[in-house]
C-alpha cells in the first residue's frame, strides 16, 4: 500500500494500517519536515475513491475554506479507513465502500465548520484584530477540560465534531 503525503492523515494512516498487519510505504514531497505550516485546503468535491485509489484528510473532504477541524477530520478519516481495509481483510472495494458510507455524514456536517469559523474567528473591527489573538492564546493556557467546555460552547463546529461515532476495529 502506497500512501502518498505525510502531513496529517498520511501517518495516521501509516500507523493504524501497521498497527493491524499491513506494511505500508509513506511518500512525501517536501524534502523536510514541516514545522508550524498548516496543510494546503484542497477539495476534490467528488468521489474520494477511484480503483485502487482513495483520498484521506483535505484531499478528500476539506472541511471548508477557513480553518477548524481539518485535523480532526483527517485523523477520523484515517482511522475508518485503516479500520475498514483490516475488517474487509484487505479486500479494498469492500473497504472503501464502507470508508465512504461511515464518514458521509460526518464529512457532510464537517462542511458547516469552515463557514461557522469564518464568522466567529475572522476579526471584523480594530479591536477584534487586537482582542483574537490575544483570546486565543489565553485559551490554550486554561486547563485542557475547560477548553472543552469552551469549545462546546462553538455550536454547530463543536457539534459537528463530536457527529461521529468511531467502531474499535481490533
Ligand atoms: C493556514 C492554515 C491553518 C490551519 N489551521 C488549522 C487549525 O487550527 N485546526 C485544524 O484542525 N486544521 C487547521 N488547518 C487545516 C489542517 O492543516 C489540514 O486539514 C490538515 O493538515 C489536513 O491533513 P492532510 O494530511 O489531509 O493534508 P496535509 O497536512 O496538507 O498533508 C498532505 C501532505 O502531502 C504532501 N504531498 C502533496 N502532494 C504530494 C505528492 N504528489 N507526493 C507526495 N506527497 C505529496 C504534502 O507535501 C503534505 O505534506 C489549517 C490549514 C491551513 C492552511
Amino acid at each position: 500500500m502506497l500512501i502518498s503525503g505525510a502531513g496529517v492523515a498520511g501517518p495516521a494512516l501509516a500507523y493504524w494500517l501497521q498497527r493491524y498487519g499491513f506494511r505500508p510505504t509513506v511518500v512525501e514531497r517536501t524534502p523536510a519536515e514541516r514545522m508550524g505550516v498548516g496543510g494546503h485546503s484542497v477539495d476534490l468535491f467528488g468521489p474520494a475513491v477511484d480503483g485502487r485509489i482513495t483520498l484521506v484528510g483535505d484531499a478528500g473532504y476539506s472541511p471548508g475554506p477557513a480553518v477548524g477541524g481539518g485535523t480532526s477530520v483527517a485523523m477520523v478519516g484515517a482511522y475508518v479507513l485503516a479500520g475498514e481495509l483490516h475488517a474487509a481483510g484487505g479486500d479494498h472495494i469492500r473497504a472503501f465502500r464502507g470508508y465512504e458510507d461511515r464518514m458521509h455524514e460526518f464529512v457532510r456536517l464537517a462542511r458547516t465548520i469552515g463557514l461557522a469559523t469564518m464568522k466567529s474567528l475572522i476579526p471584523a473591527t480594530a479591536s477584534q484584530v487586537w482582542l483574537m489573538p490575544r483570546l486565543i492564546r489565553l485559551v490554550t493556557r486554561l486547563p485542557v477540560p475547560l477548553q472543552r467546555r469552551l469549545s462546546a460552547l462553538q455550536g454547530d463546529p463543536a457539534r459537528a465534531l463530536a457527529a461521529i461515532t468511531v467502531e474499535n476495529y481490533e
